[in-house]
This record gives C-alpha cells, sequence and structure tokens, in this order.
C-alpha cells in the first residue's frame, strides 16, 4: 500500500505487540469501540475536551481509556502518546473533517486503510474521474448551465449536509443563478436512494473475488435529510421558493433498507470496478467504502458519491444486519475491522490493510 517511508517503522512496531483501535469520539465512534471489543481489542476515545458525556449511557461501547486533546486540528501533536499505545487509528468522516484532510494524511500513527485515497475522494472532480474511467453510471454533468437538458442540481464543493444546493426543473429555472462557491452541475436523477457499505479485504481469499482479496456487503441504509424529505408537505417547490424557503439535505439520521435481491449483481459489479480501479489509480482502497447512488425506475444504479471510510449509517447494525448475517453472526462494520486487523497481524501483512 502506498505508505511514506516513515510509516513503515511505526507499522513494523506493531507486528507483535497487542494492538490499540483508536478514534475520534464522534460519528460511528461507539460502534468502532463495540465492535473492537467484540475482538478482545483495547480501545482509545480521542476526546476534543472531555470525553462526550453520552458514552456513559452506553458500557458496551464505551472506550477502555481516553486521550483528550483541546482540538481535532492537533491530534497529530499526541503522535508519541498514541504510538506508544500501540494504536491503530480507524478514520471516520467526523474525524478527517474536524482534523481538515492534510493533517490526517501527514498523521504520524498508522492508519486502517489507504490514506492515499483521501486525495481522490475529497476532490469531487477527481473522484468522478476515478468512477467515470472505472465504467461506474453516474448522473450526468452539466458543464454549463446552457447544456441542461432536464432537472439539475447544483453542489457545492465539499458543502456540508448539501446546504445551498439547488434544485431546478430544468434549465430556465437557472437563469438568474449566482454561485456562492465553486459548484458543480448535475443530472437531478429521480429514483430511489440506497447507500451500500461495502468492505474490501486485501487478505481474504474466499467469497466475491476482487482484485487480490474480496468485496463483501455489509449493510445498506437511506439517510434521513432535512429539510427535502419533508418539504413536499408545504406545497409546491414555486410556492416555497416565494416564501423564503430553499431545500437542504443535511442528514439527521439513517434508516434500514434492503435492495430487491435482483438489483445484487449490480451493485456488487459497481463495488468490484471501484476497487480494481483504485487498485490501479493509488494502490487500493481497503476496509469499509459506502456507494452513494439512486436505482431508478428502469432498474439503472447511478453513483453519486462515494466515502472512501466507515459511515455513519452502519451504527443501524452493531449486532448484524440483513446482509452482514448472511456472512457471519453478530458482524458490525466496527467489527469487521478490527477483524482485518487481527488478520493481518496473524499473517504478518500489516502493511497490505494500515498505511
Ligand atoms: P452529496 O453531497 O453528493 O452526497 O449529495 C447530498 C444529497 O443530495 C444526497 O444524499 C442526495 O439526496 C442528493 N443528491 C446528490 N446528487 C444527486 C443527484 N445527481 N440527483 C438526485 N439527488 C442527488
Amino acid at each position: 500500500m502506498g505508505t511514506r517511508p516513515s510509516s513503515r517503522a511505526l507499522i513494523d512496531a506493531l507486528r507483535h505487540r497487542p494492538v490499540t483501535v483508536a478514534t475520534l469520539c464522534s460519528h460511528s465512534s461507539l460502534q468502532i469501540f463495540h465492535g473492537a471489543r467484540m475482538e478482545r481489542l483495547s480501545t482509545l476515545g480521542i476526546a476534543v475536551g472531555k470525553p462526550p458525556r453520552y458514552y456513559e449511557a452506553f458500557p458496551l461501547a464505551r472506550p477502555d481509556s481516553y486521550l483528550t486533546v483541546p482540538k481535532a486540528t492537533e491530534v497529530g501533536k499526541y503522535a508519541k502518546q498514541l504510538n506508544a499505545l500501540g494504536s491503530v487509528i480507524v478514520p471516520h468522516g467526523s474525524f478527517v473533517e474536524y482534523m481538515g484532510a492534510d493533517r490526517f494524511q501527514a498523521l504520524q500513527v498508522p492508519v486502517f486503510g489507504n490514506r492515499a485515497v483521501l486525495g481522490w475522494e475529497s476532490d469531487r472532480r477527481k473522484e468522478r474521474a476515478w468512477l467515470d474511467s472505472a465504467g461506474v453510471s453516474m448522473p450526468r454533468r452539466y458543464e454549463t448551465i446552457d447544456d441542461i437538458d432536464g432537472p439539475a442540481i447544483v453542489k457545492y464543493y465539499g458543502a456540508k449536509g448539501g446546504k445551498g444546493f439547488v434544485l431546478a426543473k430544468n434549465r430556465s429555472d437557472l437563469k438568474d443563478f449566482k454561485p456562492s462557491g465553486p459548484y458543480v452541475i448535475q443530472e437531478y436523477v429521480l429514483g430511489t436512494r440506497y447507500y451500500l457499505h461495502f468492505f474490501y479485504s486485501p487478505l481474504s481469499r474466499d467469497g466475491y473475488r476482487v482484485g487480490p482479496g474480496s468485496l463483501e456487503l455489509l449493510g445498506m441504509d437511506r439517510r434521513d435529510e432535512a429539510n427535502i424529505d419533508e418539504l413536499y408537505k408545504l406545497g409546491s417547490q414555486e410556492e416555497l421558493t416565494r416564501a423564503g424557503m430553499r431545500p437542504t439535505f443535511v442528514v439527521t439520521g439513517n434508516v434500514p433498507v434492503v435492495a430487491r435481491e435482483s438489483l445484487l449483481p449490480k451493485l456488487f459489479d459497481v463495488g468490484a470496478r471501484i476497487i480494481e480501479r483504485s487498485i490501479e489509480l493509488f494502490g487500493g482502497m481497503t476496509g469499509p467504502f459506502c456507494v452513494e447512488g439512486i436505482v431508478t425506475e428502469e432498474l439503472e444504479f447511478k453513483v453519486f458519491e462515494i466515502s472512501a471510510r466507515i459511515v455513519a449509517g452502519t451504527n443501524l447494525f452493531p449486532n448484524g444486519s440483513s446482509y452482514s448475517d448472511l456472512v457471519a453472526p453478530q458482524l458490525s462494520m466496527g467489527r469487521r475491522i478490527a477483524q482485518e486487523i487481527l488478520r493481518a497481524q496473524s499473517e504478518d501483512r500489516l502493511d497490505a490493510v494500515i498505511s
């Protein structure tokens, strides 16, 4: 995996000692700790200020110990303490967001997965180049407003929770559009959304083989998004716009879903293509990732985004999902990460899953 030379020694240091699973106390941390504990690994919560009080309510998921830092951006300064505990950092969306992708990439502590993926995933254009060249079907991209020939969505770069996104039924809806930052315009895909929780193991030789390893589907969810999910109750878009109400896509929670079984070949094919291309482009994406897409009435699956790490939708399944139950009992994404670390350690292949 594309490790920097300085990471080599850090990874080597983990070969013959107990590992501690460490992550920032937020997002999917409870599930990560719960899963690590099921595999009898030690856990460390990195808390900004003091440990979150709500952790006290979840005794099976609380970490064994805490590292308190003044700000998420300063986690790098605690590398020595983290390495002394044999930490493997498990990245999640909030960790990378709060710390900053550059600082996260420069962390002098072993990280689960290939951190090279961050450079491909955080830039919408690079991500599109990756998925396009993998042969994955995506919503069409319109270069300019004049190119629009149907419903469209304007998305700002790195928009947190889709705030400020603009929906347009057609080109003329955007004639007075004044962008407030860099953006992309996409075909608005009408259909139903599915967020697929995949895990790619470069070590596994069983199951659905992709590249040197295999691809597992451990769960699926749909995100609850405010205010778009409920906006229709107030009337038509014209009326709402006149009243100053604009759609937003702020994720407030998650609901479990399953896709019809006849879609599974297509969904696995998409996951496999994304992995195969990642191996060619940057040495492979390892561990959890989420493919986010829309199934149309023609049963086409169009991918609008991928997240190259554990997503919060996996929190639905601390003891297994409709899919992971068919892989192994009580298998959460957090537990699967812990299993992979232990397997890599026992096969002396930590460099294949840690960077
Ligand atoms: P994103 O920031 O790309 O994850 O998009 C945030 C939300 O906007 C998604 O969860 C979808 O609900 C919606 N969305 C994004 N792209 C599209 C699209 N091309 N067509 C329809 N809805 C979309």
